[in-house]
């Protein structure tokens, strides 16, 4: 271990503001980020299919200190590398104790090197809001706060299963500039069971007069991943006991989203996300742009060049086999250049920046030939623009992002 004092604990501790940056493209250079995952939540939403698990008593000692034991071990095998932008996921990490998290910060800060400004995002769940936890978040070092708000409306909220209501989601917003925090994000979800696409404008409504820096809006997937996963909306949906709404509404919904967003003057830098100008999330555009990124914890997936690997989504394997001073691993694997290629391209074209497909072809030593004419079409049908070599989808292609990104892989 490093010593605590070095400047990158320093950053930590005096929590930073995240300084705005103008472009993604100045994420491109060196950028690696950490992951860490809490799997705790107070209870199960009926269509989650995180890593979570709902807990009466959770374990907030024994799992810091799991976590802090395997960033001991996978940090040291890591090399020099700075951290652009640190996420506490989940799960609902804001049931962990500021205490905690700041062991969890500090520890990373005395094992990586952390750039100046680093990113350092909690998801936080507004039924948990409380000023002094959110103050001691922001002491620890959190310069971020991701707040699931999902929707302000009763009907939909009590569909998915949350414990929360709309004021108490306003609530956390305000708790959350009173304890300091100048960039903050909320979460929402549409194409719920039920749900009309006014009852989606209100909530993107809603969500823009509270005026934070940061705005996720995603549709409600459920499919055959989430059936495996015994996720019991899917089963409902699979036996034909709830019905989402049509493929056609949910993308008036998408649309009335964007619109509502940037009539407010909020940037789309993403498929489902938006923002103020500088203000895109750091740590997912390290997903996006094909970074690298050290993950930690229950579940949680790490992407370390060509290897990827995923934790033990069970807590107690994870903890067992963490204490017996085995890697909590359930899978590991080497990604092929294909696959490599094929998912930078997926990614890449979620971004409203795009790709530049030539090189990536370059990079991962794919033919550009074949893809030329499909290019082509896209531009014809207006479904792209080449803008400096720079594949960019317009809003209709962004409609139809995966049928897109399969086409050209
Ligand atoms: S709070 Fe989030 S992680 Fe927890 S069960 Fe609900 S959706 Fe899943």
């Amino acid at each position: 271990m490093r010593d605590p004092a070095r400047p990158g604990d320093r950053a930590l501790v005096s929590s930073p503001p995240v300084a705005p940056i103008d472009s993604l493209t100045a994420l491109s250079a060196a950028r690696f980020a950490v992951y860490v995952h809490f799997p705790y939540c107070l209870s199960k939403c009926p269509y989650c299919d995180f890593a979570s698990t709902a807990a009466k008593q959770v374990p907030e000692a024994r799992y810091t200190k799991a976590v802090l034991r395997e960033l001991a071990v996978r940090g040291s095998e890591l090399g020099p590398r700075e951290v652009q932008a640190i996420f506490i996921g989940g799960g609902t990490p804001s049931l962990w104790n500021p205490v905690h998290v700041r062991e969890v910060l500090q520890a990373i800060g005395a094992q990586l090197q952390l750039a100046e400004g680093c990113e350092v995002t909690l998801e936080a769940n507004p039924g948990a809001a409380d000023e002094a936890r959110f103050s001691g978040y922001r002491a620890a070092g959190v310069n971020r706060l991701s707040i699931g708000v999902q929707s302000f409306q009763p009907a939909t909220l009590t569909k998915l299963g949350r414990g929360h209501d709309g004021a108490q989601a306003r609530r956390a917003v305000a708790v959350a500039r009173e304890a300091g925090f100048t960039n903050v994000s909320m979460d929402f979800i549409y194409g719920v069971q039920g749900q009309t696409v006014d009852e989606v404008r209100r909530d993107a409504e809603e969500a823009v007069s509270l005026g934070t820096e940061h705005l996720s809006a995603y549709a409600l997937t459920l499919d055959s991943e989430s059936l495996a996963e015994d996720v019991p909306l899917a089963k409902q949906l699979a036996r034909g006991e709830v019905q989402l709404p049509a493929d056609d509404v949910v993308v008036e919904m998408q649309r009335t989203v964007r619109d509502v967003y940037r009539q407010a003057g909020l940037e789309r830098y993403e498929v489902s996300n938006y923002s103020k100008r500088g203000y895109h999330s750091r740590h997912n555009a390290t997903y996006w742009t094909g970074g690298d990124w050290l993950a930690l914890g229950v579940g949680a997936t790490g992407s370390l060049s060509e290897r990827r690997y995923s934790n033990q989504r069970s807590a107690e394997k994870y903890l067992v086999d963490v204490e017996a001073g085995r890697l909590p691993e359930n899978s590991r694997e080497t990604l092929t250049s294909l696959e490599r290629f094929e998912e930078r391209v997926a990614m890449g074209l979620r971004l409203t920046s795009g790709l530049d497909l030539e090189a990536t072809c370059r990079q991962f030593v794919q033919p550009y030939e074949p893809r030329r004419p499909l290019v082509e079409r896209m531009l014809l049908e207006g479904l792209a623009v080449m803008d400096a070599g720079r594949l960019k989808l317009t809003d209709a292609g962004m409609d139809v992002h995966s049928a897109i990104s399969a086409r050209l892989m």
